[in-house]
């Protein structure tokens, strides 16, 4: 729980969600659907301008015109993960008028940044221009007889977890976490925030999918703080 001070005006917040990315914001809509008595605080930077030069240094990794988004997956898990949010696309959906074809990568095309200056550097930068060709020519092999309007290339950084999966885990009795998209948690973000919500109104773990698998691992860390929540 969190207050919020303005001016003379004091608020009081049952459920505090830090990161209005894309798992934080479905995560708070989830928790007002789930209990709409429960007040409810998204806290995070809004989009800026130019998110080359953000001045917070990283801004997310939710912006994007457009996202790959596929029912099918060798893993059970991500596939039901999918195919639950992709069905409640139509309650959040904005329409703008255009279309966006996106098109990923492979392999080849990957390296590991290990420091978060090495990071924040590379999201400074519009990605590798020596990629977008082959892609693009990749692209309209398959899709035929569509006249791009203007092509763009970007960069992108995705975190993995040594389990494969989100983090989705209470770490102490008042305190969750719901992080580690593994680059796949944009067309998945509902169904994964919506297992956030119900695992903290809860205070445990409320949904039909195998605890086990987003559980957080921690590293061994002897001198680690211990929390007093
Ligand atoms: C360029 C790009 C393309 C991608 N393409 C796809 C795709 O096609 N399909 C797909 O399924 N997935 C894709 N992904 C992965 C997907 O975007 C992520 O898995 C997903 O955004 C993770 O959601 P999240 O809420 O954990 O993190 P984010 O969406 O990054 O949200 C985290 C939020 O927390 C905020 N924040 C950070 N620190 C603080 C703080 N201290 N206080 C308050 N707020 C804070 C950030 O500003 C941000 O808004 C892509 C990722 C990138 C970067």
């Amino acid at each position: 729980m969190a207050a919020y001070r303005k001016r003379n005006l004091v608020t009081h917040y049952d459920l505090c969600i830090v990161g209005a990315g894309l798992i934080g914001s479905a995560a708070a809509r989830h928790a007002t659907l789930a209990a709409p008595r429960l007040k409810v605080c998204l806290i995070g930077p809004k989009e800026p301008k130019d998110r080359h030069q953000c001045k917070h240094g990283i801004f997310g990794a939710h912006y994007d015109e457009g996202r790959i988004t596929r029912l099918f997956d060798k893993d059970r898990i991500w596939a039901e993960l999918s195919k639950r949010s992709i069905e409640r696309y139509n309650e959040i959906e904005v329409k703008s008028g255009k279309y966006y074809l996106k098109v990923g990568h492979g392999k080849q095309y990957e390296r590991e940044l290990r420091t978060p200056e090495e990071v924040s550097d590379w999201y400074k930068t519009e990605g590798d221009k020596n990629a977008l060709k082959p892609l693009l020519d990749g692209l309209f092999q398959f899709v035929r007889g569509v006249t791009p309007v203007s092509t763009q290339g970007d960069c992108c950084v995705t975190t993995h977890t040594p389990t494969c999966y989100p983090y989705c885990d209470m770490i102490t009795p008042l305190l969750g976490i719901i992080v580690g998209g593994n680059g796949y948690a944009a067309k998945s973000a509902d169904e994964i925030g919506r297992m956030g919500a119900r695992m903290i109104i809860a205070g445990k773990w409320d949904h039909d999918l195998p605890q086990q698998r987003f559980k957080a691992k921690f590293k061994v860390d002897k001198n680690r703080p211990v929390s007093r929540l």
